[in-house]
């Protein structure tokens, strides 16, 4: 394509904040696709056969800023053919690896508008209408959590001193404010101790003889609450997991004595964080009961629902996270089970008063007693986001939300019954929520694995594992489904490292012929390593041919 170039001019500059492209242009074209049929073209642009990251990373190697410019269309032909093509299609029905999945189709023109009016919420003079329709959101928020009163709402929802929680851009920053405002009321102000937040975390220990910090979660926690730890001053040895039972939900019990514990050692276990579906497994803590020790511990009771938290739009389905408006705090993520684009976090106090914690000021930005939402938000600079989850608060509702949450949970009964029916497949952890784990094990080594010493027990788990990285990998590639992949230390197979493959049943676009092919396709793809397969082979052999010594577990 030998065409005129782009020049640099102003004119030109002037062009591309004013008219908009011509009806023929290659932006034109894909807006117009986008808008008729979103699915369409995405599986049209999207490759589906894997390229090398490395020759992927060839078309991204020059570090030089151009001095030439590009035509808008141009220069859009070559985003799709360079990096559309070779992206990952998250809302095809047949990925279910991933806890972002499809998005409505609504909140591509939506989210143009968001962009354009590029308020900044971080104050009010840049957001105006969006500073109290995020307020409603966290409200909207609060309210699904801990049912408050009419009158609470009405009082604290827009009250400039005080904050129902925080919406930021995930998960992770929502997990470290709420320990921010947790550590932060730890070690408040008090006689001539002015606060962890003008004294740092040195003098306040000084000042209460602590020898440390810990907050506590499962083992199942999710890593970014060692980020959090890292962050606040903590260390992610002040991290401390606690045990899980078969379910891999925290054993209360183990809780209270690993606080017992640490107490004799002097440090202060200030935080106690409870998973509301945790991320390998989708299992729920039990939370009422972490809340009592909680309360009797004095500690923050701080709840994870980044991905689990959508659930208590289900009437059919929220007493799965009873006790969760026992929490001083909770994490929900938009961007996962409200199918809302990613950058939509939110953090929710039960108590309007906590966040004064983390309260800050800036003489020109943030007055004192204005209502900007960025007195009480780690982040500055924040876009509208909060009006997509608005959007789809009203355009979905909660009964259609309700929807979406059960026909992913019946969904994951479903694919749990149906692995349990096949020969050659194993349900390892059962589905609480949408979320769940299994591998591939062959018949025969399934027979022998139930006569197998704890040695050759062990043996045939490693090279199970070597074949469950091959298959999700093969398959991945192949780029015609996509299930993830984890390790877990399942306690039937008395906690020995296992590999997994992971799904995630979200996508209501997700059939059940759908899950039929995902299996048949990993049942395909083992035929093709036939070294492991033997190998695997020889080890039941092994084990057939040998004297019964019945090894019991
Ligand atoms: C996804 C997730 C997070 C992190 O959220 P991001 O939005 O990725 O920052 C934290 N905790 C749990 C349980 C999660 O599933």
């Amino acid at each position: 394509m030998d065409q005129k170039t782009a020049d640099v001019s102003f004119d030109s500059l002037l062009r591309i904040f004013t008219v908009p492209e011509g009806p023929d242009s290659t932006l034109t074209q894909i807006e117009a696709k986008l808008s008729q049929n979103l699915n369409h073209f995405l599986r049209e642009h999207i490759v589906a056969e894997e390229k090398p990251l490395r020759d992927i990373e060839k078309d991204f190697s020059d570090p030089a800023i151009p001095e030439q410019p590009q035509f808008v269309s141009d220069h859009t032909q070559h985003l799709l053919d360079t990096l559309v093509s070779h992206s990952v299609h998250t809302s095809s029905p047949s990925f279910i690896g991933h806890m972002t999945s499809a998005l409505p189709y609504f909140l591509m023109p939506l989210s143009k508008i968001m962009i354009a009016l590029n308020q900044n919420l971080v104050k009010i003079e840049t957001s105006k209408a969006f500073t109290p329709l995020e307020r409603q959101v966290l409200g909207m928020l609060h309210r699904l959590i801990y049912s408050e009163k009419e009158s609470f709402y009405s009082q604290w929802m827009h009250s400039a001193n005080h904050s129902l929680g925080a919406f930021c851009s995930g998960g992770t920053i929502a997990n470290i404010t709420a320990l921010w405002v947790a550590r932060n009321n730890a070690l408040k102000a008090e006689g001539d101790f002015s606060g962890v937040e003008k004294e740092g975390l040195f003098a306040a220990m000084m000042h209460h003889g602590y020898k440390g910090l810990a907050i506590l979660v499962s083992e199942r926690g999710h890593y970014s609450l060692k980020k959090a730890a890292d962050v606040l001053g903590i260390g992610q040895k002040g991290l401390v997991a606690v045990k899980t039972d078969s379910n891999n939900r925290i054993v209360p019990e183990a809780l209270k004595e690993k606080i017992v514990e640490l107490k004799q050692q002097g440090i202060k276990p200030f935080a106690v964080v409870g998973v509301a579906g945790t991320t390998e497994t989708g299992n729920i803590d039990p939370l009422r009961a972490i809340a009592e020790i909680c309360a009797q511990e004095e500690c923050h009771f701080h709840v994870d629902a980044a991905w689990g938290g959508a659930t208590l739009m289900s009437n059919n389905h929220r007493h799965l996270l009873d006790g969760i408006e026992l929490a001083d705090s909770v994490t929900i993520d938009a961007h996962k089970q409200l199918y809302i684009p990613m950058g939509a976090g939110m953090v929710l106090f039960r108590s309007p008063e906590a966040m004064k914690s983390i309260e800050h000021h800036a003489q020109y930005i943030l007055r004192k007693g204005s209502k900007d939402l960025g007195s009480h938000t780690l982040e500055g600079s924040r876009s509208g986001m909060a009006m997509l989850v608005y959007a789809a608060m009203h355009i979905i509702s909660r009964p259609g939300y309700e929807m979406l949450i059960d026909q992913g949970i019946e969904k994951a009964d479903y694919f749990a019954n149906l692995i349990q029916q096949q020969a050659d497949f194993e349900l390892i952890s059962q589905p609480e929520l949408c979320l769940l784990t299994y591998r591939y094990v062959p018949k025969n080594v399934r027979e022998a694995l139930k006569l197998a010493s704890p040695e050759q027990q062990d043996k045939i788990h490693q090279l199970l594992n070597e074949l469950t990285k091959f298959i999700q990998k093969r398959q991945r590639e192949t780029g015609r489904s996509f299930v993830s992949r984890t390790q877990l230390n399942p306690i039937q197979w008395a906690l020995r490292d296992t590999i997994v493959f992971r799904v995630v049943l979200a996508n209501p676009l997700t059939s059940k012929d759908v899950l039929t092919k995902v299996l048949e396709e990993q049942r395909q793809i083992a035929t093709k390593v036939p070294s492991l397969i033997n190998k695997l082979n020889e080890q039941c052999l092994a084990i057939q041919s040998a004297p019964q010594t019945t090894t019991s577990n």
